[in-house]
């Protein structure tokens, strides 16, 4: 090591340094009924009844094809949703679905805030429907705090036991169903349970079951507040008109005992927190963690009830709104007049403006381009891929010839006969490979039904005809009627002039 004149400084003492990680406090939500929470079993019935029986409707498109109303069919390129029959060329239209949905959310957002989180993700419909498990195994808040700090005995083992058998009941029926959107449902289930269903389809059924049993039995909330990107940018969708789950601190400060003299609506009963799936406290502002589900709203609602005070003091309120409410109450004692004042300040909310006028015009554009590509939708489509090696071939007796391959994709169950026309330069013509004739000496191409079959094609240009280097042709084909049923258009090459 090379010594120099200047001493070299030790490195300066770390300052203290606070430790990145927390530990998880295990949150114990109370059970709470109200206006919010019935609403959020409804959708939660029908999110769960969706996904759970959609797979069992069936769909009779006649025979060979698959009678599920709902499939993702990876083995043939398929995907069926009740009459509509999706090709993997037709990729777009999930892609135009894809947009709608993430369009629809913001549009959401941005009007009553987190909704999705709080009523509709997966997550927290999963989440819910453990908790309500648990409920009825364990008891409620007070009940499992209790169980959890006993020490292990053959009734806690039991219940605890229980509740694990429970979850994984919902976990395997939920990997289950999530197999059935690919396959066909009953024989999913046959198959699952005979032992013949393949690795892959064993490896994604235990896949699925252990993330729900995970993410909804043991993550819950921390998916939320750690790992779900949505609440990282969500908020730049709201605006001070978005409805959001709202503490009214204008009329609940100062907090204090109910019967105590000069003190806000809140007295500090904990109810809101006790009941928040994610454990924080509403009073402390917008916070990440906040899923907006609203159970805090009907927590409160009952305890305002109870004291004979209106409800509201935590609701879905807008920004401009509490400002309005703050700033008119300011000037009252709390009680009745202070409640008033802040009530009678407030504005409908403006649920019309620039940003949701923006996404409401993008949803109309995207879903207006799909509905309008669906009804233009061919069921025959023809496509034709030039050979490039050679571009082209002299023939001996002077003439050029070209070779192209024709892809004829027919959406429609039923096979067809098709007569090939070719539009091009008098003197150029097509003849097919394999291909009959009909009583005019054209190629007649057979189209197999629910599938692409392929034809090669040769276009010859007579000898001694004098045509530019590139000449445009179309390749039409039409039906018994003699109607043209679809055409292309590609180009015959040449050598130079
Ligand atoms: S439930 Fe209402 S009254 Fe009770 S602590 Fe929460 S905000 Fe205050
Ligand atoms: S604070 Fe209220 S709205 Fe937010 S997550 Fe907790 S209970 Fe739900």
């Amino acid at each position: 090591m090379v010594e120099t004149k200047d001493k070299v400084k030790p490195p300066a003492a770390p300052e203290a340094v606070t430790s990145l990680y927390a530990d998880r406090q295990k949150v114990y939500p109370k059970a709470v009924s109200g206006t919010v929470r019935r609403a959020k079993w409804l959708i939660l019935a029908l999110c769960l009844g969706f996904y759970y029986l959609v797979p069992w409707l069936r769909w009779d498109r006649g025979p060979g094809a698959p009678s599920q109303a709902v499939l993702v069919d990876m083995q043939n390129a398929r995907l069926y949703f009740l009459w509509i029959e999706i090709w993997p060329q037709e990729v777009y239209y999930l892609t135009g679905l894809l947009i709608l949905g993430a369009i629809g959310l913001f549009m959401a957002t941005s009007l009553f805030g987190r909704v999705w989180c709080g009523f509709t993700c997966p997550q927290t419909v999963w989440t819910d429907l453990f908790m309500l498990v648990e409920r009825w195994i364990q008891g409620d808040r007070n009940a499992r705090m209790k169980l959890d700090q006993q020490p292990m005995s053959s009734a806690k083992f039991m219940k605890k036991a229980a509740t694990h058998a429970v979850w994984l009941l919902i976990s395997a029926a939920t990997g289950g169903a999530w197999i059935m959107y690919f396959q066909d449902a009953p024989t999913v289930v046959r198959e699952l349970f005979t032992g013949q269903s393949s690795l892959s389809t064993y490896f994604f059924f235990g896949l699925f079951t252990a993330t729900t049993y995970v993410f909804a039995g043991w993550a819950r909330e921390q998916l939320c507040i750690y790992m779900c990107p949505w609440p990282r940018f969500q908020a730049a969708m709201l605006d001070e008109n978005s409805l959001v789950v709202t503490y009214r601190e204008w009329r609940g400060e100062p907090r204090g005992k109910a019967k105590a003299e000069g003190i806000g609506d809140c007295v500090e009963c904990s109810a809101c927190v006790n009941v928040c799936p994610t454990g924080i406290d509403i009073r402390d502002g917008i916070q990440m963690a906040c899923i907006g589900c609203g159970l805090c709203i009907d927590a409160c609602d009952d305890i305002m009830q109870r004291l004979d005070r209106p409800q509201g003091l935590i609701a879905f309120e807008t920004w401009n709104n509490l400002n309005a409410s703050t700033k008119a109450a300011a000037s009252c004692p709390p009680g009745p007049e202070r409640r008033k004042q802040g009530m009678a300040a407030r504005r409908v909310p403006k649920f019309i403006r620039a940003r949701t006028l923006v996404y409401m015009g993008v949803l109309a554009a995207v879903a207006g381009v799909m509905l309008g590509s669906y009804a233009l939708r061919t069921t025959l489509s023809l496509a034709v891929i030039r050979e490039r090696a050679p571009l082209f071939v002299r023939l001996s007796d002077g003439g050029v010839r070209n070779g192209y391959n024709l892809k004829l994709a027919n959406k429609l169950r039923e096979e067809g006969n098709y007569v090939l026309v070719l539009e091009a330069p008098r003197g150029v013509q097509a003849t097919v490979q394999d291909a009959p004739l009909d009583s005019s000496g054209r190629p007649v191409i057979h189209s197999r039904g629910d599938g692409i079959t392929q034809w090669r094609v040769l276009v010859t240009a007579a000898p001694g005809l004098h045509l530019p280097e590139s000449v445009p042709v179309t390749f039409r084909l039409l039906d018994a009627a003699g109607h043209s049923v679809t055409a292309t258009s590609s180009v015959f090459l040449g050598p130079k002039p």
